[in-house]
């Protein structure tokens, strides 16, 4: 592609227009999402979308070596839109000791991870300091693992359960050792939705509040949006500017990563079984032509599948996500792709796209 005509490449008439704001580094506006969110017209979205990819990121496509740590399935909120949570008693209700997760983490680094992404259920027993030792013991296991850890939404509940601030929480879980957030518990922030598909969960405001306090304290996140549920394409325009909002203020996002739902097992039926090829387009080329701000776009291909996921590589997403050695949360929710990606396997994917694989973690090595 030329990049000095941009918009001349681009056909559709309303997407021009759009490509030519793009070009000239002008915010698109909400209008402008609601009509990418219902274009058929997809190789238009994509010579915008890639156009940003590319501009950003050249030929890197990043990938992480990590494991998974569901540490507990027990959760006091039981969302609706959850087939991974249990109450306590339950039969297939678990809490991982923090010798288990020590055995774990241990196994997975000798197979060479660089990274443990962690997040759990609402566990009515847990405190702040349960969660600082698991941080130090596996700090301990490998001084130098990158730990991504603990959604927004757990955040608020451990403060609340420990009876401390949200900044106090996050400064005792940053000197144990979490290296940056993950940015699920986002959902969709509309509440008309919200209310049916996690009516207990905190609301979209308080997510977005946690997630300032977070960035000012120094702590890059990634930022979530669920769709393919009960949403229409307003409630996901209503999203994707409160993400660019806050990330106006802070810049605290540095990856955005929109999340298919699956609805088996769940108690929330979806509109549809799931999406089809072109809304999975239609979402990630909008995000990442209207989040301009946000350095990332990270597909996850456990819940997209692995075909869906590499083409969406030429429709502005920059990050394959990784191995993920364990999954459980999407499995649980019917995901029918395997819950470990080797990095030859994903690493094949990215090359057979016609990118370079840059192996990473959660924080892009930035220090
Ligand atoms: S989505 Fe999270 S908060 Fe809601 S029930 Fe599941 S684990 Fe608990």
């Amino acid at each position: 592609m030329n990049f000095m005509n941009l918009p001349d490449t681009v056909t559709n008439k309303k997407l021009k227009k759009i490509a030519v704001k793009v070009f000239g580094e002008i915010p698109v506006s909400k209008t402008d999402a609601l009509y990418m969110l219902s274009t058929n017209d997809i190789l238009d979205l994509g010579k915008i979308s890639n156009f940003i990819r590319v501009k950003l990121h050249g030929d890197a496509a990043y990938y992480g070596v990590n494991m998974n740590l569901n540490f507990t399935n027990i959760c006091e909120l039981r969302c609706p839109l959850c087939a991974f949570s249990r109450d306590e008693g339950d039969k297939d209700a678990y809490l991982l000791s923090l010798d288990e997760i020590s055995r774990r983490v241990e196994t997975a680094v000798l197979s060479g991870i660089d990274e443990v992404h962690i997040v759990g259920g609402l566990h009515p027993e847990l405190k702040i300091d349960y969660f600082e030792e698991m941080i130090r013991r596996i700090k301990k296991i490998k001084p130098d693992i990158f730990i991504v850890a603990f959604t927004a939404v757990e955040i608020g509940y451990f403060a609340k359960k420990s009876k401390i601030t949200v900044k106090e929480t996050l400064k005792r879980l940053i000197d144990a050792g979490i290296g940056a957030m993950p940015g699920g518990g986002a959902e969709i922030f509309s509440p008309h939705v919200r209310n049916i598909i996690a009516p207990a969960k905190i609301p979209g405001s308080r997510w977005l509040q946690i997630m300032r306090t977070a960035h000012e304290m120094g702590l890059r996140t990634n930022a979530t949006m669920l769709y393919n549920h009960k949403e229409d394409i307003g409630d996901i325009a209503d999203h994707l500017v409160k993400i660019r909002r806050l990330q106006d203020e802070t810049g605290g996002f540095k990856t955005f990563v929109p999340l298919l739902f699956h609805d088996t097992n769940t108690g929330i039926r979806a509109r549809r079984k799931t999406s089809t090829g072109y809304d999975d387009i239609r979402i990630y080329a909008t995000s990442r032509i209207f989040l301009h701000n946000i350095p990332h776009l990270k597909a996850l291909w456990m819940y997209l599948g692995d075909k869906m996921a590499q083409v969406l590589l030429r429709f502005g997403v920059d990050d394959f996500a990784a191995t993920y050695y364990n999954e459980k949360v999407v499995h649980a929710a019917g995901a029918k792709t395997p819950d470990y990606g080797s990095e030859t396997f994903l690493k094949r994917l990215i090359e057979n796209a016609g990118l370079k694989p840059v192996r990473t973690t959660a924080n892009y090595w930035i220090k």
